[in-house]
């Protein structure tokens, strides 16, 4: 069976949980390989909605094992309270279906008050953190100033270990930022109260993953956000903490040595993004409150409404290439049924000149948008389940698409509900 990453080519909320749980249905294990609660995957389905942060969105199918790799950042807090939360609405989580890795470290209660305290510092030049904690739990892992969650296992060095960093940590907290510092009593409280909850989930994910390997089962990787958000390919410092991309997915799974045979890039049919940073084709007023309304643009973790754009092929082209997408799954094609004539942005002008290659972080500032306007079909569409039986205005933007980001698009989303969905070519087979 072949291994697949479905992963975001634009910034973040693609609509990736939507494909994940529709493709689910096709894999044995789902594993989330990076990133924490700071964002969300919206999933509908016959259960309701959610909005799942650290669960793997193969939660609601019986018979998928989820797993929650090493390079995710563990945060006992909200997984357990996500947890709870999805029993009380009838999924049954047990250590049948989910497994975490011990190996994956944890996200401690400073770090979430370490990223609200530096975005204060920060004032009006705010990254736009969900301040959950993500990029402070990323610098501490690195740095070899957290635990694993592994460590639990061993109470009396885990005890241990959390005393020297709480030493270490409480220098930053008073020094730094005057703030109150922790002591032992309220960690341990933190970790009777939820990391120790998640013991009978720990696990060496990497040797099951290598025995799933071994018995033909086939695995599906979920990330978070989008290639835009990348740390080490995105728009820095306007990225996340962690790699989006699917080449990192392996190592951050917790099986270095698995072969991705598919990577799936989600792409929206227009532009999104949450926080900070240069967004060149953003739209604003008028333009711009009608397409946030129509796609239903609000943050699944904030709330916050997100800044809107037509869709940006220069981007796009450049996710699709980071990401080494071998086919597309283009969502929120029935959002744009209301434009008489549909924007696209196809290149960026740059001083003098234009450019379809996506610029170095810092052109971004002064990039301009170059924009193209296409027919628009008019009317709903969501409840097409066939190509044919798509608009040819719709139909003829789609391929546009396709054409300038140089990769197959295999689905098309024309809806949130599982089975609003086209399959196209080598989908359809
Ligand atoms: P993710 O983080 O990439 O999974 O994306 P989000 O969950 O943040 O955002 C996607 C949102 O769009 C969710 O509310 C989905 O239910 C919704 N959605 C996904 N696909 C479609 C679609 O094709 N049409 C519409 N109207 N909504 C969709």
């Amino acid at each position: 069976m072949k291994n697949c990453a479905i992963v975001g080519i634009n910034w973040g909320d693609e609509g990736k949980g939507r494909m994940v749980d529709l493709l689910t249905g096709d894999f044995d294990v789902v594993v989330r390989y990076q990133g924490g609660g700071n964002a969300g995957h919206t999933v509908v389905n016959e259960l309701g909605k959610f909005a799942l942060h650290l669960l793997p969105s193969g939660i609601f199918r019986p018979g998928v094992v989820n797993v929650l790799g090493p390079g995710v950042a563990l945060d006992p807090e909200n997984l357990w309270t996500e947890m709870e939360d999805l029993r009380s609405r009838g999924v049954p989580i047990s250590p049948e279906n989910l497994k975490i890795s011990d190996r994956a470290s944890l996200l401690l209660p400073w770090h979430r008050d370490l990223d609200a305290l530096e975005e204060q510092r920060l004032a009006d030049k705010q990254y736009g953190s969900t301040k959950q904690g993500i990029a402070p739990f990323y610098s501490d892992k690195y740095q070899k100033k957290t635990v694993l969650s592994g460590e639990l296992l061993y109470p009396e060095e885990y005890r241990e270990h959390l005393r020297e960093l709480l030493e270490w940590k409480n220098l930053t907290l008073t020094g730094v930022y005057g703030a109150e510092p922790y002591t032992m009593e309220t960690l341990e409280r933190w970790t009777e109260e939820y990391a120790r909850k998640l013991l009978p989930f720990l696990t060496d994910t990497g040797a099951f993953l290598r025995e799933a390997r071994e018995r033909k089962k086939s695995i599906l990787l979920e990330a978070q956000l989008g290639a835009l958000r990348d740390l080490d390919y995105g728009i820095y410092p306007y990225t996340t903490s962690s790699n989006t991309t699917a080449a990192y997915a392996p190592i951050g799974a917790g099986l270095p040595s698995l072969r991705i045979d598919e990577v799936l890039g989600v792409v929206k049919a227009y532009s999104t993004c949450v926080g900070e940073g240069p967004f060149v084709c953003e739209l604003f007023g008028e333009e711009a409150e009608k397409l946030r309304e129509a796609g239903q643009e609000y943050g699944a973790k904030t709330g916050r409404p997100r800044r809107v754009g037509p869709i940006d092929l220069v981007a796009t082209r450049y996710g699709v290439q980071v990401q080494g997408a071998t086919g597309i799954a283009l969502t929120k094609l029935d959002v744009l049924g209301y434009l008489e004539k549909i924007p696209l942005c196809t290149g960026y002008r740059i001083g003098e000149k234009v450019t379809k290659e996506f610029p170095y972080p810092t052109e971004l500032n002064s990039a301009q948008p170059v924009m193209e306007y296409m027919d628009g079909w008019g009317c709903d569409i969501s409840s097409a389940r066939s190509w044919e039986e798509l608009p040819r205005e719709a139909r003829a933007y789609v391929q546009r698409i396709e054409e300038a980001v140089g990769c197959p698009i295999d689905y098309v989303s024309v809806g949130p509900e599982r089975d609003s969905i086209i399959l196209r070519g080598r989908a359809a087979k």
